[in-house]
């Protein structure tokens, strides 16, 4: 793992930046710049079948507008076919993964899982499936706790490229962590899900994963998540009301009323703590439920 702090945010632009997506964004900036470091934007747009460019310029401009610039140019995830291709190639010559034409309807009987070889004909349209079978990774995040994955829990093997030609989020994930000697990464926990097969990866490719630190979510007065899966509205643009909300459900306290959007940035910097945030998800106050609606 690089010495220096690098963090990142890489959003998928499958919708505008919500509210929550705006809270990783500060998170991960503020924990960055707290320890000098670099911070960067990666726009994970892998999965061409759902991704714009007119979201991805929507919310670069948002980011811009709360003063949230990238260190480095802004990577951007479909420019990189050539080289998840590269390393998908390591793992087949490996026999780490193998070619899968099975269907929804075929897994149907497993629930979906994928949870065995197929080795289907690599001549006609397949997939690309992992055989990750084998794997127990533990490690304490910052704020969710002691975290134990054992990837054969459920056996489920991913895949790693789309019978369409995408590749999947998990490898690309992977790939530009390291590439781009990503020391940090300050996500929403609703990504704990997948950092299993995440980190099956990492071992694989015989790869450090960076230091992993999950959010807590936002929830809305249903418990459920903000998402764009549920409509989640686009946040305005350069509205230092909307960062200092940001800032008070990442725990900060006494947040002046009068700053500007640099000035609450530079005073967030100072004042930034993981401590300041537990597992328990962020429920959002009444008054606040018009920023996701
Ligand atoms: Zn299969």
């Amino acid at each position: 793992m690089p010495t220096a702090y690098r963090g990142r945010f890489a959003p998928s632009p499958t919708g505008p930046l919500h509210f929550g997506s705006l809270l990783s964004a500060v998170a991960s900036y503020l924990d960055a710049r707290q320890q000098q470091g670099t911070w960067l934007i990666r726009i994970e747009d892998v999965d061409g079948s759902r991704c714009s460019t007119d979201n991805q310029h929507a919310i670069i401009k948002t980011l811009h507008s709360y003063e949230l610039f990238s260190d480095e140019a802004i990577l951007i995830q479909s420019d990189r076919y050539d080289l998840y291709q590269h390393y998908l190639e390591m793992l087949i010559a490996r026999d780490l993964v193998y070619p899968c034409q099975c269907t929804r309807a075929s897994l149907k009987s497993t629930q979906g899982l994928h949870p065995k070889r197929c080795d289907s004909d690599v001549l006609q349209p397949h997939s690309w499936r992992a055989q990750c079978d084998i794997g127990i990774f533990e490690f304490t995040d910052p704020i969710q706790g002691p975290q134990h994955f054992d990837v054969s829990q459920p056996l489920n093997h991913p895949v790693l490229k789309r019978k369409d030609d995408y590749f999947s989020y998990q490898l690309a994930v992977v790939v530009d962590d390291h590439v781009q000697n990503i020391s940090d990464i300050v996500r929403g926990a609703d990504l704990l899900e997948t950092t299993g097969q995440q980190l099956w990866l990492y071992q694989q490719f015989g790869w450090q994963s960076p230091r992993l630190c999950h959010l807590p979510l936002i929830i809305n007065e249903n418990g459920d998540k903000i998402s764009k899966q549920n409509h989640a509205k686009a946040i305005p643009n350069a509205e230092p009301k909307v960062l200092s909300s940001v800032l008070h459900y990442l725990g900060f306290k006494d947040i002046p009323s009068d700053y500007s959007i640099a000035q609450l940035l530079v005073w967030a910097t100072e004042r930034w703590s993981r401590q300041q945030l537990t597992q328990a998800n962020l429920s959002l106050s009444e008054n606040d439920q018009v920023l996701i609606r």
